[in-house]
């Protein structure tokens, strides 16, 4: 069965054209970067390529990337790093709907005896920015707030927030793991100190993230040992998947607008079109600003993992949450957090498109869907309280 992949948020097909770019550093190109000799001299420019094509897309300077494993990896050593660096201040920002990546660690923090202030967020996804100004002080040694939110597709307005938390001395981190190849990111022009990548967001493979760190930002290492990255994260790199990166960020700056205008296009028709065929169905997030390859839609009566069960025997990926959350049937921390009802929340589902989607696949979900709601609310006996009320 031929899938239709509309979980992009979850992880995206590597671009042929980033496979074929990492290819030859397995078995032929295989050297180490570190090496003296012309054998690891090869590789070590092709690295230098890609740091250069990373901090392209990302409007930076090479010497501002870090190469790490993971987006998790980066968000834990930018927050690990801050405290660090400032050990007197013994306060630390994020908001109620970061990805476990930094929620965890934040949540790790306060039990060993920081000051953690989640902020909230309104209905529809959007920072509460009251709460935030108020939060941030002179005791803050760092906020981490997402560029975007994995499962609503929901910007924050993090040019802002940074230079608030600038203004009282603390570092900005912003995990940007899902805004980054997505929408416009501008690092020259910007109080942003540090920011997380993942590869695997952006067509290149897993296992590859970056950190970005501003030039002058205090920093202390996550991983020591080796002198790679300038002794900013010890390991030897993983060779193939940098340049794979490299690759990925120079299609992405490419495939921009292609993003904002045809992906927008088609997601936009697909939630007008599940929205007129079926009822009592509502958008996560759908006032604010968001990803324009993200739909998160509630539908009443119904539980999501079942809509999921039943899209996937007909060959279409989607999600019910974030990945690292399905499996689970206790609706998502983000949704509630944003006060959705506890009836949407069970019944949300998460559409990620990408450049690859395509209009045929946009029609056969927005065929597949209507029928799949109906047999399960029949199924559900609020759903049948629900079909009883209507006729
Ligand atoms: N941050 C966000 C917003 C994400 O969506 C993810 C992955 O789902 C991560 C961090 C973690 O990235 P990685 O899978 O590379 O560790």
């Amino acid at each position: 069965m031929k899938e239709i992949y509309l979980d992009n948020n979850a992880t995206t097909k590597v671009d042929e054209a980033v496979f074929e770019e990492m290819r030859p550093y397995f078995c032929e190109l295989y050297g180490n970067p570190s090496s003296m000799h012309f054998f690891g001299g090869q590789v070590q420019g092709k690295v230098v390529e890609a740091r250069n094509r990373v901090a392209a897309l990302l409007g930076a300077s090479p010497e501002e990337i870090i190469f790490t494993a993971c987006g998790t990896e980066s968000d834990n050593a930018a927050i690990r790093s801050a405290l660090e660096v400032f050990p007197d201040r013994r306060h630390v920002i994020t908001s109620r709907v970061e990805h476990p990546a930094v929620l965890t660690q934040c949540r790790n923090l306060s039990q060993k005896g920081y000051r953690v202030s989640e902020i909230g967020v309104d209905g529809e996804g959007r920072l509460n920015m009251d709460e935030y100004k108020a939060a941030v002080d002179t005791d803050t040694a760092v906020v981490s707030l997402m560029w975007a939110n994995n499962e609503t597709g929901v910007i924050f307005p993090v040019e802002e927030a940074a230079a608030i938390a600038k203004a009282k001395g603390a570092l900005f981190h912003t995990d940007a793991v899902q805004a980054v190849g997505k929408i416009p990111i501008d690092m020259a022009h910007s109080d942003v100190d540090m920011l997380s990548i993942s590869g695997h967001k952006l067509h290149a493979p897993k296992g590859i993230g970056v950190l970005y760190v501003r030039r002058g930002t205090p920093y202390r290492p996550f991983l020591v040992g080796g002198h790679q990255e300038k002794s900013r994260r010890a390991g030897t790199e993983n060779t193939a998947a940098i340049i794979a990166l490299g690759k990925a960020c120079e299609l992405a700056a490419q495939q921009m607008s292609f993003e904002n205008t045809q992906v927008r296009a088609m997601r936009d028709r697909l939630q007008s079109a599940l929205m007129e065929a079926i009822p009592h169905a509502r958008i996560n997030g759908g006032l604010a600003d968001r990803l324009p390859n993200t739909l998160s839609i509630a539908f009443e009566f119904v539980e999501g993992e079942s809509i999921l069960m039943l899209l996937s025997e007909l060959g279409v990926c989607a999600s019910s949450g974030s990945a690292c959350t399905s499996g689970s049937l206790e609706p998502s921390h983000v949704l509630r957090a944003m006060g959705v009802p506890f009836t949407c929340a069970h019944g949300s589902v998460r559409f990620s498109l990408s450049r690859y989607t395509t209009d045929a696949e946009i029609d056969r979900v927005v065929r597949e869907m209507p029928p799949i709601i109906d047999r399960l609310r029949q199924m559900s006996p609020f759903g049948r309280e629900y079909l009883k009320a209507k006729v």
